[in-house]
């Protein structure tokens, strides 16, 4: 029989919201949510859990993902991919679910797919422990960057209207409204996709149907503008700047550096393999260069308070779902965050991101979906690269 209600004793506990790791404390959870965290203190009976000897923490949130894609660098999958039909999608996507549920990730943020196979996926198929925050098809200008994942909007229709007319059954918009980062060139920025005033009217076409947007950016002003525009998160934001992280800071715009990605490209380089397509003459020492400026702007974004939300662009070469995960956290811990900082990135901020106000902290009245990782909040970072145990509802989970 069940017992009406669960005690979990945590060696180590960090919430979620960014507070100080605590020490020896019991989870009180009831019909799957936490209702009380306190002291273990003199507890007269021993727990129905114990987890004395890890840290526990909330499940994490990728909050940058594309399911229909995988990390391979086998050119031909990739190619593949862009253009298989959806059965096939399905178990594709249903592959790199469980591979995020492997690593304690319970909730991606997708950010869109040619075909809008995810979004399919999360009204056809059977729902999982990974919960899906949908775009289905983003937006592009004509003629520019963005056909993988998306498409533009018909033609003399704007953006707005195509937005207010083609949203059904989305969690978010996603908006592209720049190019790639220049993997020849350093520092090479790309002209904003849409015009400042269309921009600002497709944002305020989402907000009417309630959905926050997503704009992938990189370089000053197609952040600025999507800044000025009112968007809920910058994606990527390569070579955005000082103004425009402390613009980010002011409207609270949550910043999703995607770091990871450079890395990879570094590493399939570094073995002196080719990326191919538009990055075909792609230069070792700028990627380097390109990442290293992102962490320049990671330290720059810690002080001036930016708000950060771990995301992987998983899907991307080399960047695997999952596991390239701890990754970019420790791309964070680089940059100087601490390790409750870097948490709050990685699980209330996705969270918060994705729509859900009962996810990503450990607090009364959350669900009680947690990981437990062996030893301290010392050792975390490196002990998340080996998957940790997963407890949903307060029950572990096993990935069978
Ligand atoms: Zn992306």
């Amino acid at each position: 029989m069940r017992p009406a209600s669960l005690r979990v004793l945590a060696g180590w506990l960090i919430d979620g919201s960014g507070a100080p790791a605590r020490t020896d404390v019991v989870l009180e959870i009831k019909a799957g949510r936490i209702t009380a965290v306190r002291p273990s203190g003199r507890d007269p009976l021993p727990p129905d859990l114990d987890l004395s000897s890890a840290t526990l923490l909330p499940t994490l949130v990728d909050a940058h993902v594309h399911l229909t894609m995988s990390g391979s660098a086998d050119l031909a999958r990739r190619q593949r991919q862009l253009r298989m039909e959806y059965p096939e999608a399905e178990a594709v996507i249903g592959r790199h679910l469980a591979r995020h549920r492997r690593r304690g990730i319970t909730v991606v943020r997708d950010g869109g797919d040619h075909y809008g196979h995810t979004l399919s996926y999360k009204h056809r198929a059977a729902p999982g422990a990974v919960h899906i925050a949908a775009a289905g098809r983003a937006w592009h200008a004509p003629g520019r960057y963005g056909r993988l994942i998306g498409r533009p909007p018909a033609a003399r229709i704007e953006l707005g209207a195509a937005i207010a007319r083609c949203s059904v059954g989305m969690d978010h918009v996603k908006i592209v409204n720049s190019g790639l980062n220049s993997l020849r060139i350093f520092g090479k920025e790309t002209a904003p996709q849409f015009a400042a005033a269309e921009l600002r009217r497709a944002v305020a076409a989402a907000d009417a149907l309630g959905l926050p947007v997503m704009v992938h950016a990189n370089g000053r002003h197609p952040v600025a503008e999507a800044l000025a525009a009112g968007c809920t998160s910058i994606e990527h934001g390569f070579f955005m700047g000082r103004t425009n992280l402390e613009a980010m800071a002011a409207g609270s715009v949550v910043w999703v550096p995607t770091v990871v990605t450079m890395a990879a490209y570094g590493r399939h380089l570094a073995q002196g393999r080719e990326i191919g397509g538009a990055a075909a003459d792609a230069d070792l020492d700028v990627v380097r260069r390109n990442r290293d400026h992102q962490l320049a702007q990671l330290r720059m974004a810690r002080r001036l308070g930016v708000r950060l939300a771990v995301g992987t662009d998983a899907g991307s070469l080399g960047v695997d779902h999952g596991t390239a995960f701890v990754e970019e956290m420790r791309f964070l811990a680089q940059a100087g965050f601490t390790i409750e900082a870097i948490v709050a990135a990685a699980t209330s901020s996705g969270a918060r991101l994705a729509g859900f106000s009962d996810r990503g902290r450990l607090a009364a009245g959350q669900r009680a979906d947690f990981i437990a990782v062996p030893g301290p909040p010392q050792t975390l970072l490196a002990r998340l690269t080996a998957p940790p145990a997963l407890y949903l509802a307060g029950r572990h989970h096993s990935s069978g």
